[in-house]
């Protein structure tokens, strides 16, 4: 018997609930591949209708829907305007330059922030070879922050201004992003054209993505979907699960947040950990090491001895991220573990 193991690693480590899997064996089914589920179309409405777009389609993954975003709204030899550290530019294999030809001109931003003016000066450096801007909310490597709505208002501004360029949202975590701002999401990508949205991560699906936007561009999503290889057949085994996360998960993606203010309150500061509280704003604590006893490497391997594990993002940088399956008492235990593994 392997002891139980707190797993912060990442919110995709999440387990679907019982009403999912009871949804999985309840669901009825059709041939998706003909349009024909009728699970996989009532997700693909509510996902619309809860994303704030006129049609939405069902991926097997984030990544798969970003790139079908990104594919259907550039042409070869562009270029994609980004924050630096987007999962787009530096987790997804480079799928943008190896399948669209498209070439990176990547933003530093504050916190996940790219500033308007300095995306609008990009724009007119380039002007007439930019295919699409894209906007990640929240930002992941930032520690799970927040775009703010002015700033996603000013980027649809300085786009509309050299040339109507499209606006993409890696909503990977969106919903984290409308819970801390006590909006709709469709308020989140009312300035985009496209929008993908995780359902297996907070929301605790436990596989799939949707990717939202116009039905013109669901048209040519899907035939993009099938030149990925991502068309299925019965796949309402993975909308109905998908279908009670949007009813039942969103709400409670406050709790999240609760959990990782808590952990990030308690510790930063202990032992030289520095946590930049300002970016703590949903589920996602990064603890920099760089001024502390342990370093990163060794705070992760002592930790997981103990019972606690983390992702180390950078040199320095270990990852904590909360979610369903961890508890009050998980937290607070993850908190002792750290301090032990500090202590011995
Ligand atoms: C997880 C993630 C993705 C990709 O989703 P997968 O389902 O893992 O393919 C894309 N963007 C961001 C910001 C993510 O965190």
């Amino acid at each position: 018997m392997s002891k139980k193991i707190i797993d912060l690693r990442s919110d995709t480590s999440s387990s679907p609930t019982a009403e999912m899997i009871e949804s999985i064996r309840l669901a009825d089914l059709g041939n998706d591949g003909f349009g024909e589920d009728p699970t996989v179309n009532e997700l693909q409405e509510l996902s619309a209708k809860m994303l704030g777009k006129e049609a939405a389609l069902l991926v097997p993954s984030g990544v798969q829907g970003n790139l079908i975003c990104i594919l259907a709204q550039t042409r070869k030899g562009q270029f994609m305007i980004g924050e630096a550290d987007c999962h787009i530019f530096n987790n997804e294999d480079n799928g943008y330059a190896d399948f669209g030809s498209l070439r990176a001109l990547p933003v530093k931003g504050v916190r996940g922030v790219m500033d308007v003016e300095e995306v609008g000066n990009v724009l007119e450096s380039h002007s007439g070879q930019v295919g699409l801007i894209t906007v990640e909310n929240t930002h992941n490597r930032a520690g799970g922050t927040v775009i703010p709505i002015e700033n996603l208002a000013g980027i649809k501004k300085v786009a509309d201004a050299n040339g109507a360029i499209k606006i993409h949202v890696d909503g990977s975590r969106l919903f984290n992003a409308a819970v801390a701002l006590n909006v709709e999401a469709g308020e989140l990508t009312k300035p985009a054209d496209t929008v993908m949205l995780c359902l297996s991560k907070g929301l605790c699906a436990p596989v799939g993505s949707v990717i939202a936007g116009s039905t013109e561009f669901i048209e040519s999503a899907h035939e993009w979907r099938r030149k990925l290889g991502g068309q299925m057949r019965q796949a309402g085994i993975i909308a109905a699960p998908g279908i009670v996360a949007l009813k039942t998960m969103v709400g409670r993606l406050q709790e999240d947040q609760r959990k990782a203010s808590r952990f990030a309150t308690v510790l930063n500061g202990y032992e030289g950990i520095a946590i930049d509280m300002a970016t703590v704003q949903t589920n996602i604590v990064n603890l920099d090491l760089a001024r502390a006893r342990l370093n990163a490497a060794t705070l992760v391997s002592k930790s997981l001895e103990l019972g606690v594990a983390f992702f180390q993002t950078d040199d320095t940088v270990v990852r904590a991220v909360f979610y369903n399956d961890i508890s009050d008492d998980d937290v607070e235990t993850a908190i002792e573990l750290i301090k032990k593994a500090f202590r011995t």
